[in-house]
């Protein structure tokens, strides 16, 4: 366990423009986050990385991007009306609301009263919306009750005044509490006019919505998230060793992401625990400051999916082999990967602190290929022109060439040094008057501060 907090994150977060609370200018919105200009491109590394890792580089993969909002029949197919819940107690005394499995339900965590929760209810956690004009005006629900002999006490539940509206059962719609649904129900479009060689898989990022009864930890567990998910179709005889390699490409992908291997742990479901059309899951864990929590998921769904769409479209969701040998609905391996917990993930490994010159120096350990910024470009002494110019000249090019470099010449350059090592920059350059004599500059290293001295023309080889 790392003795970082959350807290040293969330606020150079904040400090430095990666993340600012959702509706922040409001009051807030609990559950929202806002990516500033550092944030959503360290998301977009992230999901470029992933993208390219599964789907470029590999002959077996397709992309999909399906519509937010879907057919009401998906969520009754994938049984997510039904059972798409957590379980919700509340608090008689102070009236707090709580996932009744994330919390020791003898006493209110709140408010510390003992015995004060009933029985929990399911709580569905698929947020509900109506699509087009089918939703009725406002209306007021019931007659204000009128209780003469007691005007002030509630002697029953009162609806009196509560508002309500009318709406069309068949417009109602749901924000997508998942992004895998959205690749089944394109299964059969992509067999159709790809018929892809078995196994195969189909790739889909974005964003998932649950209406998450106590969202918590920063982004960690978020109502508005986004999700990078594979459903890998494969022949039901052949299921465990397309999950053995998955397994194998998830432990790359941490790696790829900069995480430790000694800070990343698999847990083998056990069956009670595990969907129950699930033969096989393992969540990977990741030790976060908050302690060990879940990083991703991979899980082996058998054929429910597709056969729960088989029986409620009445569409055949079989594949054929090639060599017409035989036919079936085709069963699936599923690795699931949350963006923001990825994002946590990667920020926590990477904060550090350390001692430099004595003073105390907080900076971002990232990945190279994953820093926000690649290179920051500064002129020694931004009231010296001909060293502006220059400087704008090298900046120019490397933003050309690498699109995420950053013109700095704010404050001196320690500062400025210290500025870029706390948003993760891999390298600055700095143009002084040597420069000018010989066209050469400084590039600095954000982990050892060592500064190498070369020519305008190797930079761009001593950043790859
Ligand atoms: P948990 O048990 O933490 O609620 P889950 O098992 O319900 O998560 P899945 O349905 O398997 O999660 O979702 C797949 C991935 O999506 C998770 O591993 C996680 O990375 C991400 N994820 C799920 N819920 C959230 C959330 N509320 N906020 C951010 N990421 C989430």
């Amino acid at each position: 366990m790392s003795d970082i907090s959350l807290e040293d994150i969330a606020s150079l977060c904040k400090r430095r423009g990666f993340i600012f609370q959702g509706s922040e200018i409001y009051g807030g919105l609990s559950g929202t986050w806002d990516y500033g200009p550092l944030g959503v491109q360290l998301k977009r590394n992230i999901m470029q990385l992933w993208w390219k890792m599964f789907v470029d580089d590999r002959e077996d993969m397709y992309g999909v991007d399906a519509a937010i909002l879907m057919n009401q029949k998906v969520w009754q197919a994938s049984g997510h009306t039904e059972t798409f819940t957590d379980p919700l107690v509340e608090c008689s005394n102070c009236k707090g609301r709580f996932r009744a499995d994330k919390i020791d339900t003898s006493k209110c965590p709140t408010c510390g009263q003992k015995g004060t929760f009933g029985k929990p209810r399911q709580f569905n956690m698929m947020f509900r919306t109506f699509v087009g004009p089918a939703q009725g005006d406002e209306i007021t629900i019931g007659e204000p009750i009128v209780d003469n002999e007691h005007p002030t006490e509630k002697a029953r539940p009162d609806l009196s005044g509560r508002k309500g509206f009318t709406y069309e059962e068949s417009s109602v719609s749901y924000l997508r509490p998942e992004t895998a649904q959205g690749i089944f129900t394109n299964f059969k479009n992509v067999v159709d006019s790809f018929y892809p060689d078995l196994p195969f898989g189909l790739a889909q990022q974005g964003k998932a919505f649950r209406n998450e009864i106590s969202p918590r930890d920063f982004i960690f567990r978020s109502r508005e998230f986004e999700q990078m998910e594979i459903e890998y179709f494969v022949d039901p005889e052949k299921w465990e060793e397309a999950f053995e390699a998955w397994r194998k490409s998830v432990w790359e992908w941490t790696r790829a992401l900069g995480l430790p291997d000694e800070k990343v742990h698999e847990l083998e479901v056990p069956e009670d625990d595990r969907a129950h059309y699930s033969k096989r899951t393992i969540d990977f864990e990741f030790d976060f400051p908050i302690g060990r929590e879940e990083l991703l998921g991979l899980a082996y769904r058998t054929d429910f999916d597709l056969s729960n769409i088989q029986r409620a479209s009445g569409k055949s969701m079989e594949y054929r082999l090639k060599d017409g040998s035989k036919s079936f609905v085709p069963h699936v391996i599923e690795p699931s990967f949350g963006l923001e917990r990825a994002v946590m993930a990667v920020l926590s490994a990477a904060y550090t602190e350390d001692e430099l010159n004595g003073e105390k120096r907080v900076y971002l350990k990232l990945p190279k290929h994953l820093a926000p910024v690649k290179v920051a470009v500064s002129p020694l002494l931004k009231n010296k022109p001909e060293l502006v110019v220059k400087a704008r000249e090298v900046f120019a090019a490397l933003k050309k060439e690498f699109g995420n470099a950053m013109w700095d010449d704010n404050g001196n350059i320690g500062k400025r040094y210290r500025r870029q090592d706390e948003i993760g920059t891999p390298y600055c350059v700095t143009i002084d008057f040597q420069t000018l004599e010989d066209d050469t500059v400084t590039v600095r290293d954000r982990d050892t501060a060592e500064q190498k001295r070369i020519g305008i023309a190797e930079i761009s080889s001593a950043l790859a």
